[in-house]
């Protein structure tokens, strides 16, 4: 921390506010504050230092500013899994520095960077990190890195930390601290043979921890019982409740805030304060979710309804109680039907035991499990499973590809992914032309390693100029990669339905999306207009951004942005050809029954998505999405034609990688294209 007796802050020259001082008083009470000599010496003598503490102990915010002080000569990042945490820690610690945010702290998030050149302290997300290692492999940029909440092992993080494992020895100026909650430490230190661990011993209280007798056939709603007994029979402290996703959060806090429930209970003896409800999860916007941090009036009771950002990357003080629905959204993969879902799946012993301690923080608290005992000790796995074990690799391969590193088998992983997982990956990437038959990248895979899509996003992006529509492409990435912009309402639902319906289009959702932003265009971004039209304001502004991202590094990598929009259908037909460039794995085939697709080669059987603009049944369609809820949906899709997935990539449409149904159906159409070849070559030869 910066000397106390001084006033003037010498980051920026300017005297100290009155609001600096109040901080840093809480700061120096923090229990890493304790630790911080301790902390430099190790630092300044060993090259990586491992650095273990409980969640709110202070390292997140406290670390960097305590290598800052060591004055190290660039920059210092701290990588975060999350966006969310990267966007509010930098905020929190520019208003501890006094400085203003983006000036000598920042952050960079996909999309989204607020940093400059005198930016010394930068929170990023992993995967940014591991996208500026593309560049600069050597990472010149920074004296310290520091990868934080190593313990989540998103699958960024992992290669992340191999990636500096490999770098540390290429860079001995170099400063690594590995930063995790008190899970996995054995495994950090295995890895990192020689370097030191720094314990930092929180200062926890007694959480008790109460199950349910019975197991809950639906936890939102004993979550709503649960928090409401809390706040008529116990004493004063803030609640945390732990759902899965917006929609339970939202469901949640309008139930609570409404206090139905109370006013059922109310009685004479039980307590009747006022309660502040507010939601957190990842998609709501900062200003909405910085209000978890604020202080509310006295004898009003905080509650907390979130996602498991809340687990170990946010700390909010005051919470005294903890509800555990014992389940939390996860990347599921299933590299035999290479589907990559969000799935409601029952969490890890240890991370129910990080969410109780989040109950001990300020005093002794209380934790509620919306679960048995016997469910906790017989169906939750002791450990989460690292994600890498559990997700799509196509991109991350890509960029490892993009980062020269050739050899994955050998790659030094903390886990190494299964097999299948990276043969899909390295199948996917070779299909879409970015790897040669060798396993090396090729020059068009190097062109999509640049752009922070997914590899199918990123191959239609670069084919698009072919079908001169490159803008129009860019624009449909932008709105497929931005929050659902379409607000459904369901008190107004029919005039929700009949906004979106100006948006039609005949093809699907792919060009639906398209004229969406078109229009949004058309009427300057107007937020009045957006309301008018139920469309989420802030997803397209940030559609608007990342249009302009996507366009400049097409135009970077000189991409022929120029567009043929002359006659209509003709164009829509080639946006949906350049689509079908990138997607032609992910298309499905109508079946005679039921409304039913089967997606091609894994063939699962789903339904389109209710929501979708499509309004007939083609015989092929292409989708982004497969979504598994209590029934199989395909999401965001389009009508194609089958000529133009033989034009797409001739060697995956082979018959002979097709069974049963699929199979018969290109039969017939290699036939047909044969006998459509073959009079064109006859006339062709007449016309020599
Ligand atoms: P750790 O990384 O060890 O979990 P942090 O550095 O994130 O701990 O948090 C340390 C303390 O800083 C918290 O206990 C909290 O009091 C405070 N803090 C962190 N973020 C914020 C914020 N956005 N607003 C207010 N206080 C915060
Ligand atoms: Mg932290």
């Amino acid at each position: 921390m910066t000397d106390t007796s001084s006033t003037v802050n010498p980051y920026n020259g300017k005297p100290f506010s009155s609001k600096y001082f109040k901080i840093l008083e809480g700061r120096q009470k923090l229990p890493i504050t304790e630790a911080k000599d301790q902390i430099q010496r190790l630092v300044r003598r060993y090259q990586t230092v491992l650095l273990v503490g409980e969640t709110g102990s202070g390292k997140t915010t406290q670390v960097p500013q305590f290598v800052l002080e060591m004055n190290p000569e660039g920059a210092i990042a701290c990588t975060q899994p999350r966006r969310v945490p990267a966007m509010s820690v930098s905020e929190r610690v520019a208003e501890e520095m006094d400085v203003t945010l983006g000036d000598e702290v920042g952050y960079t998030i996909r999309f989204d960077d607020v940093s400059s050149d005198k930016t010394r302290i930068k929170y990023l997300t992993d995967g940014m990190l591991l996208r500026e290692a593309m560049t600069d492999p050597l990472l010149k940029k920074y004296s310290v890195i520091i990868l934080d909440e190593a313990h989540e092992r998103t699958v960024h993080t992992d290669i992340l930390i191999g990636t500096i494992k490999e770098l540390i020895p290429k860079r001995p100026d170099l400063r690594v601290i590995v930063m995790s909650a008190t899970l996995e430490e054995k495994k950090f230190q295995k890895y990192f043979v020689d370097a030191p661990l720094i314990h930092i011993s929180g200062r926890m209280f007694g959480v008790e921890v109460y199950y349910c007798r019975a197991p809950e056939s639906n936890y939102v709603e004993a979550a709503i019982r649960t928090a409401t007994q809390i706040h008529l029979y116990e004493g004063p402290g803030d609640i945390l409740i732990f759902l899965c996703g917006e929609d339970e959060i939202e469901t949640a806090c309008e139930r609570l805030q409404n206090g139905i429930v109370i006013a059922e209970h109310s009685s004479a003896n039980c307590h009747k304060g006022p309660v502040a409800v507010l939601p957190l999860y990842s998609s709501l916007p900062p200003q909405q979710q910085k209000k978890v941090f604020r202080a509310v009036p006295e004898g009003t009771r905080k509650i907390v309804v979130a996602t498991n950002i809340a687990e170990t990357s946010l700390t909010i003080d005051g919470v005294v109680f903890v509800v555990d629905c014992g389940f939390s959204k996860q990347k599921v993969f299933n590299p035999k039907l290479r589907i990559e879902s969000l799935l409601v799946t029952p969490i890890s012993q240890a991370s129910a035991r990080q969410r109780s301690g989040r109950a001990g923080r300020t005093r002794p608290g209380k934790c509620f499990r919306l679960y048995t005992r016997k469910a906790y000790d017989t169906l939750l796995q002791p450990q989460t499973h690292p994600e890498i074990l559990r997700c799509n690799l196509g991109s991350i391969v890509l960029h490892m590809k993009k980062m020269g590193i050739d050899d994955l088998v050998h790659f030094d992983f903390v886990e190494p992914p299964s097999p299948e997982t990276l043969m899909r990956a390295l199948e996917l990437l070779n299909y879409l032309k970015a790897l040669d038959d060798d396993g090396f990248m090729t020059p068009a895979g190097d062109q999509m390693a640049v752009f922070p899509v997914e590899p199918e996003m990123a191959a239609m992006l670069i084919h698009s100029p072919e079908y001169k529509c490159g803008t129009e492409i860019a624009k449909i990435c932008a709105m497929m990669s931005v929050q659902n912009p379409f607000i459904q309402n369901n008190k107004e639902f029919t005039r929700s339905n009949y906004a979106k319906e100006q948006f039609y289009h005949q093809t699907g959702d792919h060009l639906g999306l398209l004229n969406t932003y078109l229009a949004y265009e058309a009427n300057d971004g107007n937020i009045d207009w957006c309301h008018e039209n139920y469309l989420n304001h802030r997803s397209m502004k940030q559609a608007q951004n990342v249009v302009r991202q996507l366009v400049g590094i097409m135009r970077r990598l000189g991409l022929d942005m120029s567009s043929d929009s002359s006659a209509d259908m003709q164009f829509a037909n080639h946006i949906r050809r350049a689509i079908v460039r990138g997607f032609f794995t992910k298309v499905a085939l109508a079946l005679p029954t039921k409304n039913q697709f089967i997606t091609l080669k894994d063939d699962v059987k789903a339904i389109l998505w209710p929501a979708t603009f499509l309004n007939r049944r083609p015989q092929f369609v292409v989708f982004n999405e497969l979504v598994l809820t209590s029934n199989q949906y395909l999401r965001t899709v389009t009508a194609i034609s089958d000529d133009w997935l033989l034009e797409s990539c001739p060697e995956y449409f082979a018959v002979d990688e097709f069974e049963g149904v699929t199979r018969q159906v290109f039969e017939q159409l290699h036939r047909r294209q044969k006998a459509e070849q073959a009079p064109s070559k006859k006339r062709a030869r007449a016309v020599d």
